[in-house]
């Protein structure tokens, strides 16, 4: 014989339930027992309905006429019109019952543990009842069984206790003769010795169909429903996970416990005594394997089978000095949680006794708390036990698996992945077999803690980036063509899933959960809201995915004010914009601090030269204890392309309109010709030197008449150069005497920064440096005379857009 169980979402209309009866009609067996579930959603509804009733709200009556449809259309869509009748005349009847049950709780406003569950138990009684009808309808050799004369129980309403012996005895009984080929039942019910009828709590139709496997002793029992078995993890919430072929009893009731709602957990004992093999199909994909669940299964060798999670829980926590080696004071405590029923999901305790703290559920903390506080009265007055501390909205995760004994590193693993990903470790607890290890989170935290967890575990070590992109103009649409170009690359050869979750220009915004498609982000972010920076950052936050990442390809003061924000929220932050780093010092340090402290980095190391691995050195010259003496550079790509075109047949007017146009200028270009671009790239190269420094203490030479400087726009500006050409071309001229070239350069020596023009002979580093090209020389200990030096191509959208790729790619290796 072999038992086979369809969940609520496999019954849950006409068009399942034939997908149920084609798996049966499949099915070799010789006899076969099949185990409902109410149709999915019914059983919510008539708690829902009861609860309306006992309320005195007459919302009950709708509630009613819901689930009265549900069922009266049901049988008209599966059974032929001619058998309906006396069909729908017993249903009627049955639901006639339960209409003036819910008007009793209705007039009397109460609902007893006893009544709801006679009303609740109408949920599989009826479904069952039509799917037995409409199987013999359909010519199959079956007949229906009331599970309330097989399945005894206590009269703990609500999740009744089952009396196996007399349970096992009224199973073998009625299956000794029954003649049927396939039996079908009502999960989830039960009777008590008072023949009330008793339900075995939320979710346990399972339960009902390992009762009857193990009483009868079956093959196999089969529970089907709408995933393809246990997964490493809630495919709810991790898209990733997979389903795990083989489980032992002992991990699948660990998983099954910390969450796996795919099974009840008492399902496993009764079969596991049994030794009866368990499997869980997918109805609506019968043919994937699915998971079989039975005694040790040596896990293929691997250490983590799965990851649970349990939500609704509160931490308790009992302290205080009088606790220390006091003996008798944790068996009071559980006591007296015991006595409310309470039941205790995890418990940790510090090895110095100073504090026991336990896990329950968010619906008893109520209860839990004052008959804590009462049970301790006289510690409590006498100071030496705090109050019993509560801490709610919080969840715990478990790792879970046989061979995790054998392993070292696995809570290591565990929780710097957690801790990397700041979630708030609460408590943590790991079971004396080994097989699981709990962290306590904040409930907001799950989705993102699975989703990190079942990445270090189980895929292979792919590290998804998740970025919110703010600015798509030049720069920023060079980099998602770059990304969309590498993503296979850097996910085969680097590991790296890089998503692009949401982007902003300064009119629209757009996200899309699932990874924007770079083929067409352009159309969507045209479609997408109006753009809003604060919203742009509540959406982060607010899905809070691991490794999320904000890039900045604005220029824009107001959003570099707001990096704190997002590394306080473990948002990594990549800028190309310069001016967070070379604002107030103290700005400055503090997004140092806080990407450390958040384990979220801050990298800029396009805030100089552009594409140039200029700031990435420099820091590793320093982390490995080298130290700068000196810099000398020429920063600006800008400049360096005005002054390799300007002689003395062309106007420098014309140069630096030709460089605004073709890009190489910032859009007012003051702000290169003034040197303050290479101000604030010198300062950015000697603050990350160690040096404490600000703009204002940078000496800057600058080449520009004074009258330039202080123009209110671009034409003003331009007028200037032309006035002032004569002056220009001296200059020009100067160096020209003496065999030089041009070259704006900035230098830090002895904790002092300067910029300005200057006349570079020929021989020099700098003398050749082409087009809009950027050199540094680090003159460091290591390298006192001969320095470091780096130079390449230090301005344009492209290498910009490279040298953020590289930051991203930094964070992903982070
Ligand atoms: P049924 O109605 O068939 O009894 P349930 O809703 O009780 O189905 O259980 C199946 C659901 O369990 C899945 O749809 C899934 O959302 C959830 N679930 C949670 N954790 C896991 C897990 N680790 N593996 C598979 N399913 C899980
Ligand atoms: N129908 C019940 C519930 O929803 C039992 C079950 O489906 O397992 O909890
Ligand atoms: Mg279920």
């Amino acid at each position: 014989m072999k038992v086979l169980k369809f969940g609520g979402t496999s019954v849950a209309n006409p068009e399942n339930i034939n997908q149920v009866k084609a798996i049966i009609q499949n099915e070799a067996s010789e006899k076969i027992a099949v185990v409902v579930s109410a149709f999915g959603g019914v059983t919510d509804l008539l708690l829902n309905t009861s609860e309306y009733a006992s309320n005195q709200d007459l919302s009950y009556k709708k509630g009613f006429k819901e689930i009265e449809d549900r069922h009266f259309e049901t049988i008209r869509k599966l059974i032929p019109v001619k058998e309906q009748s006396t069909i729908l005349s017993k249903v009627k009847s049955d639901l006639n019952t339960l209409e003036t049950l819910l008007e009793g709780s209705f007039l009397i406003g109460e609902l007893t543990p006893k009544l709801s569950d006679k009303i609740v138990s109408y949920g599989e009684l009826l479904s069952s009842f039509i799917i037995a009808e409409f199987f013999k309808a359909e010519g199959l050799d079956a007949a229906y069984k009331d599970t309330r004369e097989l399945i005894k129980t206590d009269a703990n309403f609500g999740k009744a206790n089952v009396q196996f012996d007399t349970t096992v005895h009224n199973c073998n009984a009625y299956f000794k003769t029954a003649q049927q080929r396939i039996t079908i039942l009502p999960g989830f019910v039960s009777s008590s010795g008072a023949n009330d009828s008793t339900t075995l709590g939320r979710g346990g139709s399972d339960y009902t169909a390992a009762i009857i496997a193990a009483a009868e002793k079956v093959d196999i029992l089969e529970i089907w429903t709408d995933v393809s078995g246990m997964y490493t993890a809630n495919p709810k919430l991790v898209k990733q996970a997979k389903s795990v072929s083989r489980l032992s009893y002992e991990e699948a009731m660990e998983l099954s416990h910390f969450g796996a709602k795919v099974l009840y957990p008492p399902t496993i004992q009764p079969v596991l005594n049994e030794g009866i093999p368990i499997v869980i199909k997918n109805t609506f994909s019968p043919e994937d394997e699915g998971t079989q669940i039975t005694k040790n299964t040596n896990g293929n060798g691997k250490t983590v089978r799965g990851i649970s999670h349990v939500g609704g829980i509160s931490l308790l926590s009992l302290e205080g000095p009088g606790m220390v080696g006091i003996p008798g004071i944790s068996k009071r405590f559980f006591e007296t949680l015991s006595q409310e029923d309470i039941s205790v999901v995890l418990i940790t305790q510090a090895s110095s006794e100073h504090s026991i703290c336990v896990c329950i559920s968010d619906t008893d903390v109520e209860k839990a708390v004052n008959s804590v506080n009462d049970a301790f009265t006289y510690e409590i007055a006498s100071h030496k036990i705090k109050p019993v501390i509560v801490e709610k909205d919080l969840a715990i995760v478990a790792l879970v698996g046989d061979n995790m004994k054998s392993h070292q590193g696995l809570s290591g693993k565990m929780f710097s992945t957690l801790g990397k990903n700041n979630v708030n470790i609460r408590a943590i607890a790991q079971g004396a077999s080994e097989r699981n290890i709990s962290a306590v989170i904040l409930k907001n935290d799950v989705k993102k803690a699975l989703n990190a967890l079942h990445e270090i575990f189980f895929e292979e070590n792919i590290k998804q980036l998740n970025l919110f992109v703010m600015g798509v103009g030049n720069v920023g649409s060079k980099f998602l063509d770059q990304i969309k170009q590498q993503r296979k690359y850097l996910k085969q050869e680097l590991k790296l899933n890089v998503r692009v979750i949401g982007i902003s220009n300064s009119r629209t915004m757009y996200f899309d959960e699932d990874g924007i498609s770079l083929k067409d982000w352009e159309s969507n972010l045209a479609n997408g809201k109006k753009a809003d920076k604060s919203l742009f950052f509540d959406k982060i936050r607010e899905l809070n995915y691991r490794n999320s990442v904000f890039v900045d390809n604005t220029a824009s003061e107001e959003v570099s004010l707001s990096y704190a924000k997002y590394l306080k929220n473990s948002i990594s932050v990549v800028t190309c914009n310069k001016i967070a780093c070379s604002s107030d010092y103290t700005y400055y340090k503090q997004l140092k601090k806080l990407a450390t402290q958040y384990n979220s980095p801050f990298l800029f190391e396009t805030n100089v030269g552009a594409g140039l691995p200029i700031i990435d050195t420099l820091k590793h010259l320093i982390a490995s204890g080298d130290k700068v003496n000196k810099i000398q550079a020429v920063l600006s790509g800008s400049l360096n392309f005005i002054f390799n075109n300007f002689n003395d047949s062309v106007s420098f007017h014309d140069i630096v309109k030709q460089a605004q146009e073709e890009g190489y200028t910032e859009p007012d270009p003051t702000i290169d010709l003034s040197g303050v671009d290479v101000m604030r790239k010198i300062l950015i190269l000697a603050r990350e030197s160690g040096h404490q420094l600000d703009m204002n203490e940078i000496v800057s030479d600058s080449f520009l008449p004074e009258e330039s400087l202080k123009t209110n726009s671009n034409d003003e500006f331009f007028e200037t150069l032309k006035k002032n050409e004569t002056e220009f071309q001296k200059t020009y001229k100067d160096a020209k005497d003496e065999n030089s070239k041009l070259k704006y350069v900035a230098q830090f020596e002895n904790g002092k920064a300067k910029v300005g023009l200057q006349k570079i002979p020929i021989g020099h580093d700098f003398y050749n440096l082409e087009g809009s090209d950027n050199i540094v020389l680090f003159y460091t200990e290591r390298y006192p005379d001969q320095p470091l030096i780096i130079k390449g191509a230090g301005a344009g959208a492209e290498v910009t857009a490279s040298g953020i790729f590289a930051d991203i790619i930094r964070i992903g290796n982070f």
